[in-house]
């Protein structure tokens, strides 16, 4: 087996759609970034390829590249995962944790979890999706932005 940690921050802007794990969430803000700024699928594309010793996601998907702006975070998992099957792994099991003052993510964690089982080819019961706050410390704690952890183990 093969341990994997990704970590990822984005900060949040006005008028930005909201994507967390491929759930599109009805607000007036959202992450900011290059690609649709998934925040948590990019911390789970990088605990994939560590786990792999694959690099990361700045490597394989550099946001100096057009062709990522704008990207569905999906479409990049899938390589990832492509990646990972070249060399013979599948997953065993994924833990996400989404660190988030604003918004509210319980009611769209489920959904979250079946996206993300399904682009991982595993049962749902294989992936964990969690939502915490920093108790209005920081910046996720002040609204600036957005932070989420993933930890993943692999099956040689
Ligand atoms: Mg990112």
């Amino acid at each position: 087996m093969r341990i994997g940690h990704g970590y990822d921050v984005h900060r949040y802007k006005a008028g930005r759609e909201c994507i967390f794990c491929g759930v599109r969430i009805p607000v007036d803000f959202g992450p900011d970034g290059h690609s649709d700024a998934d925040v948590a699928v990019h911390a789970l594309m990088d605990a994939l390829l560590g786990a792999a010793a694959l690099g990361d996601i700045g490597r394989h998907f550099p946001d100096t590249d057009d062709r990522y702006k704008g990207a569905d975070s999906f479409r990049l998992l899938e390589h990832v995962m492509e990646l990972i099957g070249e060399k013979g792994y599948t997953v065993s099991n994924a833990d996400i944790t989404i660190v988030a003052q604003k918004p509210k993510l319980a009611p769209y964690i489920p959904q979250m979890a079946e996206n993300l089982a399904a682009a991982l080819g595993v049962d749902h019961d294989r992936v964990n999706v969690k939502a915490t706050t920093e108790e209005k410390m920081g910046f996720t704690g002040s609204g600036e932005g957005v932070a989420a952890h993933a930890v993943v183990l692999l099956n040689e």
